[in-house]
C-alpha cells in the first residue's frame, strides 16, 4: 500500500531502482527542525514545496548554507509553472524578494499584524503534466547550476511557462533593499565554532564571537520571542527564548502567549534576559547566526556550529556504468555529475517529478527530505507514487 508510506521514503525507493551507484540521504522531517548546516555540503539544491511557509525556511536554511538554488512551483490551475534560480549571494535577488507583507504573513512570519490569512495546509490543485513541467524548468536550472552541464544558470531570474498560451517567459527578480529572507546570512566569512559552545552561556558564546550591545545577531531560521504578554494578569515580557520554551508568567505563573517573533536582534536588547542561558537556548548542532556591527554593516560574519552527521546510505562502486550515459547529450559532464551533491527539498507532486528526472543520473549524492506521508488525494499527482502504487496492485 502506497498511501501512509512517507513520501521521502516513496522518492529514496525509487532512486535505488534507477540508479544503484548514488549515495542517498532520505530525512522525513519538517524544514524548521533541520539545521543549516546540514545542507551545507550541497552543490545546489531545488525547494519544491507548496507552502510559502516552508519556502521562506528553506530560503534561509540555503542562504545560511551558502547552497545555490531553484525555488520551483505550479498554478495547476492556470497551466502555469515557474521557476526561481537563486546564488545564495548578499546582492543577488532569491524568490522572497518580491513577497508582500501578505505573503510574508501567510508564510506564518510576523509581520507585525495578525496572521488573518494564515495557510490553512489544505494544498494547491496540481497534475502530473504540470509538476514535469515545473520540474523540467528547475531540473535544467540545477544542472546548470551545478556546472553539469555547459549553459550558464539564470540567476536571479523567475523563468515562467504557460503551456494554455504556448508562452515561455523570463524576467529578472527586482532586488529588495531589505529582503526578509536576510541576505546577511549569505555575507562575510564563516567562522566554524567548537561543538562545546553550545554548553557555553549566550554571553560568553558573544563576547567569545566579538558582539557589543549594538551588533545585530540574526537567527538562521528559528525565531526567539522578544515580547510575551501573560494571558491572565496582561503582564508583559521580553523573554528572548524560543516559542516552545517560553516559561510561564513571572507575575501569575500562567500561559505566556508570543506577541512578537524576531529572527535579528540587538545583541544589547536581549543580553539582560538571556546572557546567563545556555547557547542551547537559541541554538542547536548545526546551527548558525549572522553577526552584523551596527558601525560596519559590510563586516558581517557566520558563525556556524558543526552539524549533525546525516545518513547516507551509500551507492555502490562506479565501474563501468559509464556505458549506460552514452546517450547523453554531449554537454552533458559525466563526470563532473559524478562528483556533485545535490538536494530536493519537498517530495511531493513536484519534488517527485523533479527526483524522477534526475534520478537516473549518476550523482554522487541526493538528499531528499519531506515530512510528509502519501495521501490518497495526493496519488493522482504524484509521478513516484502514481508508479509504485501500480507496481504494489
Ligand atoms: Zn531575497
Ligand atoms: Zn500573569
Amino acid at each position: 500500500m502506497i498511501v501512509g508510506r512517507p513520501k521521502a521514503a516513496v522518492a529514496r525507493d525509487h532512486v535505488r531502482r534507477v540508479n544503484r551507484w548514488t549515495d542517498i540521504a532520505a530525512v522525513q522531517a519538517d524544514l524548521e527542525e533541520l539545521p543549516p548546516g546540514i545542507f551545507a555540503g550541497l552543490d545546489a539544491a531545488v525547494l519544491a514545496l507548496d507552502s510559502l511557509g516552508a519556502r521562506f525556511i528553506g530560503t534561509r536554511l540555503f542562504l545560511t548554507a551558502r547552497v545555490p538554488h531553484v525555488d520551483a512551483g505550479v498554478l495547476a490551475d492556470h497551466w502555469h509553472a515557474r521557476a526561481t534560480v537563486s546564488a545564495a549571494v548578499p546582492d543577488g535577488a532569491c524568490q522572497v524578494d518580491t513577497w508582500s507583507g501578505t505573503q510574508l504573513a501567510r508564510a506564518g512570519e510576523d509581520v507585525g499584524m495578525p496572521c488573518v490569512a494564515a495557510e490553512t495546509g489544505a494544498g494547491a490543485p496540481s497534475t502530473l503534466a504540470m509538476g514535469h513541467a515545473a520540474a523540467a524548468l528547475a531540473a535544467h536550472e540545477l544542472l546548470a547550476l551545478t556546472g553539469a552541464i555547459a549553459d550558464g544558470p539564470r540567476i536571479g531570474e523567475e523563468l515562467r511557462l504557460d503551456l494554455r498560451r504556448g508562452r515561455y517567459d523570463a524576467f529578472r527578480l527586482p532586488l529588495a533593499a531589505a529582503c526578509a529572507a536576510d541576505h546577511v546570512l549569505a555575507a562575510g566569512r564563516v567562522e566554524r565554532l567548537d561543538p562545546s559552545c553550545l554548553q557555553a552561556s549566550l554571553g560568553a558564546l558573544m563576547s567569545t564571537c566579538g558582539a557589543g550591545a549594538d551588533t545585530s545577531v540574526v537567527l538562521a531560521t528559528r525565531a526567539v520571542v522578544a515580547l510575551a504578554v501573560c494571558e491572565a494578569c496582561g503582564e508583559s515580557t521580553g523573554p528572548y527564548l524560543l516559542a516552545s520554551a517560553l516559561e510561564t508568567c513571572p507575575a501569575c505563573g500562567m500561559r505566556l502567549a508570543s506577541l512578537r517573533r524576531v529572527r535579528r536582534l540587538r545583541w544589547g536588547e536581549a543580553a539582560p534576559t538571556v546572557a546567563r542561558r545556555a547557547a542551547s537556548a537559541w541554538f542547536r548542532a548545526g546551527d548558525a547566526f549572522a553577526l552584523v556591527p551596527a558601525t560596519e554593516p559590510a563586516r558581517a560574519t557566520l558563525f556556524a556550529f558543526p552539524p549533525p552527521p546525516l545518513q547516507w546510505e551509500p551507492g555502490a562502486p562506479w565501474d563501468g556504468a559509464a556505458e549506460r550515459f552514452a546517450r547523453l547529450p554531449k554537454s552533458f559532464d559525466l563526470r563532473r555529475i559524478r562528483t556533485l551533491r545535490i538536494g530536493v527539498l519537498g517530495a511531493g507532486h513536484l519534488g517527485a517529478a523533479l527526483i524522477e528526472q534526475l534520478a537516473p543520473l549518476p550523482w554522487q549524492g541526493m538528499l531528499i527530505v519531506d515530512r510528509d506521508v502519501v495521501e490518497a488525494r495526493n496519488v493522482a499527482s504524484h509521478s513516484l507514487a502514481a508508479r509504485q502504487e501500480e507496481a504494489a496492485g
